[in-house]
């Protein structure tokens, strides 16, 4: 396995001085749900997203856009430091809109911040614990034996050690990363699955946790370029006796937060029963081959919540029964989800709904 980054090459070119420039890397979500970004030099440090200025590009070459109306415009929404290039150099995390001046198809976020908007007086905050697997450039699980098969399940769930842990190097590179970036990333761990890893973004309140899981994201498939490492964020990528997966999403308002908040909790919970189908309809593609009631799931056709239950729906942390109050996971969302639509039906049907 070849990285592809010569840093002993590159290493001389990123001391050069800048003279001032800053480079912005505008990132966004293409029109399959994948990540895309392109530079721009600007003229001084930037402290607000108000000082960059709108971008396009061609969204005829991202199916976003016709190639007879193909431009797309970037609009900045947060802004990263970006820790490639590093200095002032930065990462703007951008929505999508179209020449009419409409959101593009799949810009989420810009529903999602009007949702927000509208609950802000709740404070919804959100964890979200991505999981994700990794692959060599030839489709072998990163690790694997090529043609075969690690042993079962078993020992690489938060495992140490040599044949239990694959890539750490690579997973530490993105921990740093992220701190760095000021992307809120709240721990690591290894998975069930060999090569399946997780990291946690959050708590992060409203349409926050959408830009930080996008550029996490960015930042993951970024370095594991480097490596010469592929990241899958399919939410059954190998069939058997793996474990799919997942982006368990946690969630809590400021009610639920409070002394005796287990009783909005519970109200929260009997509301996202009513609204089962829809919530798995933005729940992620292919996410009936992960929720099969089997490996820590909870079926797709059915509703299910309980306390320490790893098999249900919606689970209640056993320490926030007993504490009376904090958050609830809802285990549902796969791992290939947008952020922007899972927290804004969470919000929309806990919080809006009457
Ligand atoms: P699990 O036990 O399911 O593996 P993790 O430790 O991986 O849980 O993830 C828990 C997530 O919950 C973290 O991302 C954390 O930031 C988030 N979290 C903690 N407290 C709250 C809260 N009050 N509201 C929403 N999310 C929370
Ligand atoms: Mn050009
Ligand atoms: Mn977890
Ligand atoms: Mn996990
Ligand atoms: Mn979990």
């Amino acid at each position: 396995m070849a990285g592809n980054w010569r840093a002993d090459l590159l290493a001389p070119f990123l001391e050069l001085d800048q003279q001032g420039k800053i480079q912005a890397e505008y990132v966004w979500i293409d029109g399959d749900g994948g990540l895309r970004s392109k530079t721009t030099t600007v003229t001084k440090p930037i402290k607000d997203i108000q000082d960059l200025r709108v971008w396009d590009f061609d969204g005829s070459s991202t199916n976003q856009a016709p190639g007879t109306d193909s431009d797309v415009y970037l609009r900045p929404a947060r802004i990263f430091k970006d820790p490639f290039r590093r200095g002032q150099n930065i990462l703007v995390m951008a929505e999508t809109y179209n020449s009419d001046g409409t959101p593009n198809k799949t810009n989420f976020r810009y529903h999602a911040k009007k949702v927000m908007d509208l609950a802000k007086d709740h404070k919804p905050w959100f964890g979200i614990e991505q999981e994700y697997t990794l692959f060599d450039v030839d489709g072998t699980p990163y690790g694997w034996p090529k043609g075969g098969f690690p042993g079962p399940q078993g020992p690489y769930y938060c495992g140490a050690g040599s044949g239990k842990v694959f890539a750490r190097d690579l997973i530490e590179a993105h921990y740093r990363a992220c701190l760095y970036s000021g992307v809120n990333i709240s721990g690591i761990n290894a998975e069930v699955m060999p090569s399946q890893w997780e990291f946690q973004v959050g708590p992060c309140e409203g349409i926050e946790m959408g830009d930080h899981l996008w550029m996490a994201r960015y930042l993951l498939i970024r370095i594991a370029e480097m490596w010469g490492v592929k990241v899958s964020f399919h939410p059954k990528p190998l069939q058997g006796d793996w474990n799919g997966a997942g982006c368990h999403t946690n969630y809590s308002t400021e009610e639920m937060r409070q002394p005796g908040g287990i009783k909005k909790i519970e109200e929260a919970i009997a509301k996202l029963s009513k609204r089962h189908e829809e919530h798995i309809t933005v729940y992620g593609e292919d996410n009936d081959l992960r929720l099969t009631g089997r490996h820590e799931t909870g079926h797709i056709s059915t509703f299910s919540s309980g306390v320490a239950n790893r098999g249900a729906s919606i689970r209640i942390p056993r320490h926030v029964a007993s504490a009376g109050c904090g958050y609830m996971e809802d285990r549902r969302p796969a791992s290939n989800i947008d952020a922007y639509r899972v927290t804004s039906i969470i919000v929309e049907t806990t919080i809006l709904k009457p």
